[in-house]
């Protein structure tokens, strides 16, 4: 390009259109903060490893350390706090957080911006045919999902926790117990029956039987005339098995 002396146009670069400003990411911790070469810059203190390969959507560039370690990257940036009105259910204060696939989930006011500091990810279970709330960990490498109701009651990974009111989305603490796997198919919900009566309940050729399983034996618990006598049967029998929590 040439530059003439008597060129009316001062600036070096030609005029470039007007564009509209960008929404810019949150300010960079980064540069507030020391962070000593090969280690990662979210600021945990741990070593990054070398790049293998030079990778410029990345970032990497062969031989150096990498800048973050994986799933590190994304920690400078949580989720955005919304200044929507926190709701009443049941007395307590609670707040949605919102998921992907378009879901929400429920928590305590009190709960909300701990959990905020990361996103979330609604997963679908077929099973149960219901939405679950999690976060992808990195544990030895590997993608592990930890779920809301872990890291709502700072559980271990994995320790199964149980919705009282079987609605999966709802995660305000009073709605959580953790359990054991038996005492989480205590609280299923009732199936599909073969016939339309009580719980434990069963039609014989004269009147009905009464049964309960309890650590895999069968428990008969007598025979009666009246189903719903039956269902009465049942359920004390549920209460002397499994205390007042689980019936
Ligand atoms: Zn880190």
């Amino acid at each position: 390009m040439i530059f003439s002396r008597c060129s009316t146009r001062r600036t070096r670069y030609p005029a470039k259109a007007v564009e509209a400003p960008r929404p810019q990411p949150p300010p960079y911790l980064e540069d507030e903060m020391d962070i000593p070469y090969g280690y990662c810059h979210c600021g945990c203190g741990q070593k990054t490893s070398i790049a293998k390969e030079s990778n410029r959507k990345l970032g990497h560039v062969k031989g150096e350390p990498v800048k973050h370690l994986v799933g590190h990257g994304s920690r400078l940036f949580p989720p955005p706090i919304e200044d929507a009105p926190p709701f009443r259910i049941e007395g307590v204060y609670c707040r949605l957080i919102p998921l992907t696939k378009g879901e929400y989930a429920v928590v305590w006011e009190v709960d909300y911006i701990y959990l905020m500091q990361w996103r979330w990810s609604a997963r679908w279970n077929p099973q149960t045919r219901s939405f679950y709330a999690e976060r992808t960990i990195f544990i030895d490498g590997k993608i592990k999902h930890r779920s809301m109701a872990n890291e709502l009651l700072r559980l271990e990974h994995g320790v199964i926790v149980d919705h009282r009111n079987h609605v999966t989305l709802d995660y305000r603490r009073a709605n959580l117990r953790p359990v054991t796997h038996t005492q989480n198919m205590w609280n299923q919900r009732t199936r599909k029956r073969k016939y339309d009566l009580p719980r434990g309940v069963y039609p014989t050729q004269r009147g009905f039987g009464v049964g309960i399983r309890n650590n895999g034996k069968y428990i008969h618990l007598g025979f009666v005339k009246d189903p719903q006598l039956g269902g009465e049967i049942y359920k004390a029998a549920v209460l002397r098995l499994r205390g007042k929590e689980f019936s």
